[in-house]
């Protein structure tokens, strides 16, 4: 894809996150990895409202270097590009359902393995980070590990962050990563089947 593209594709994704309500407000940020270092949205930008040509560009060395200054939680973008070798881009979501299972005191996997398809985008397992003041460089260590188990990473009272091999996969992925919040909280009060050792095993082979 020519940067033009992946700036299109941003400006479009984003637009599609926002409409069906993944992100209000100038919450979430999106960001893809281009020839020159990377493409970001905007500090204060709505998802729902971003322009091809003004999106924050940094090189190799995530240093600004032309259009608007990006997200301040540029820092956990970085964190899991630096850690994940896949990562083409990453999207960041304060969605309803992540957030909520964010804010619970319960001990356990975050969000159970009960469907393929989470497996599949997301894995076994999505791991929780402590919280951290949004945009705090201390975040850091903590992402980084858990970015290590997984390109799915919950944050604690804030929302998630998924890294993927394109904006299109993060993107996919974080959506699934939403709705199986949902389903967990739909299920919660009831017995319920997960998916077994063995059929999750098969998916991951
Ligand atoms: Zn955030």
């Amino acid at each position: 894809m020519t940067e033009q593209q992946l700036r299109e594709q941003l400006v479009e994704i984003g637009a599609s996150l926002f409409d069906r309500g993944f992100s209000v407000g100038s919450a979430g940020n999106l960001s893809v990895r281009t020839r020159d270092g990377f493409l970001m949205t905007p500090t204060n930008s709505s998802l729902g409202r971003l322009t091809a040509d003004s999106l924050a560009e940094l090189d190799h060395g995530w240093n600004h270097v032309g259009g608007p200054r990006p997200s301040k939680e540029v820092v956990m973008h970085r964190a899991l590009y630096e850690v994940r070798p896949e990562a083409q881009a990453v999207v960041h979501l304060h969605s309803t359902y992540v957030t909520a299972v964010s804010c619970l005191a319960e001990e356990g996997p975050v969000i159970p393995a009960l469907t393929p398809y989470f497996v599949m985008r997301v894995g076994r397992e999505v791991p929780m980070v402590p919280y951290f003041r949004p945009g705090s460089a201390e975040v850091d260590v903590e992402l980084r590990a858990a970015a290590r188990q997984g390109p799915a990473v919950v944050l604690a009272n804030h929302g998630s962050i998924v890294a993927g091999e394109s904006l299109e996969a993060a993107s996919n992925a974080a959506e699934e990563l939403e709705v199986s919040a949902q389903l967990a909280f739909l299920v919660r009060d009831r017995s319920v089947r997960p998916l077994t050792e063995a059929q999750i095993q098969e998916l991951l082979d």
